[in-house]
């Protein structure tokens, strides 16, 4: 099984527009970053972790050519703008693309991408299968065994994912006992790191690194930075033994 980080950016993506920090003008190839999203590939099956605004431009770069179903771990535009562009997908396989998330992200969509839900949609709109989950639940894709977690983006309760040994937490504050039961000891841990001030819906740089101690996962890879939190080269460092950055096109097996 295979992971691969499309996107570790947080909902601006490095460079942030019109930016002259020195994170955004960092020369270092890891400082430029995609907004969040991850691949999941099988023996015989492909999934991806949220649809954001890069979404296109991350297929081309990874050469996908074929999905079977995308799990969404909660509603924000970062996370969802870019589900038009599963259309390719949807026209070659002549089938609706199956859409995992929670029902209040599901309805949700059919607000925001309306024209995929009319009776009369014209021949070009995308089409969903929205098919709701919740905590606890889990689904198999031939060898990947999938299950939703719940953990809390500020007040938001969202979901994570394990799939198999490996656990893909986004937009975390809080990771609730009966989560941390269930992803104890995990291999990788995928984990966001916003930044190193306090933030009312992320974690911290010092919190993200506090969750990975209690996981006790394996390998800690930090996701969904902020261009304030300044270039990796600056941070890295004073990450503990088996906490790592990621980046853009980051790739292993587990
Ligand atoms: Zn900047
Ligand atoms: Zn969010
Ligand atoms: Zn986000």
């Amino acid at each position: 099984m295979k992971i691969t980080l499309l996107g570790t950016a947080t909902s601006q993506g490095i460079p942030v527009i019109g930016c002259d920090c020195a994170t955004c003008i960092s020369d270092d190839p890891r400082d430029k970053r995609l907004r969040c999203a991850a691949l999941v590939e099988g023996d015989n099956h492909t999934l991806v972790i949220d649809v954001g605004p890069d979404f296109r431009a991350q297929m081309l770069r990874a050469d996908v050519k074929d999905l079977d179903a995308v799990l969404l771990t909660h509603e924000h535009n970062d996370h969802v703008i870019g589900l038009d562009d599963l259309r390719p997908f949807i026209f070659r396989r002549r089938t609706p693309m199956r859409i995992y998330a929670e029902q209040r992200v599901l309805d949700e969509i059919k607000e925001r991408f309306k024209y995929a839900f009319e009776e009369h949609a014209y021949p070009g709109a995308p089409k969903f299968e929205l098919l709701p989950i919740h905590p606890g639940d889990t689904l198999e894709y031939g060898d990947m065994r999938i299950t939703a977690l719940r953990v809390h983006h500020g007040r938001l309760p969202i979901l994570a994912f394990k799939i198999n040994q490996l656990a893909y937490l986004t937009d975390t504050k809080t990771i609730p006992q009966t989560t941390l039961n269930q992803i104890q000891d995990i291999d990788v841990l995928i984990l966001d790191a916003l930044r190193r001030e306090q933030h009312h819906s992320h974690n911290t740089l010092d919190e993200a690194i506090a969750q990975s101690k209690a996981v006790k996962a394996d390998k800690t890879y930090l996701i969904h930075m902020s261009h304030i939190l300044g270039p990796t080269a600056s941070w890295e460092q004073d990450l503990p033994a088996g906490v790592y950055p990621s980046y853009d096109g980051l790739s292993f097996e587990f």
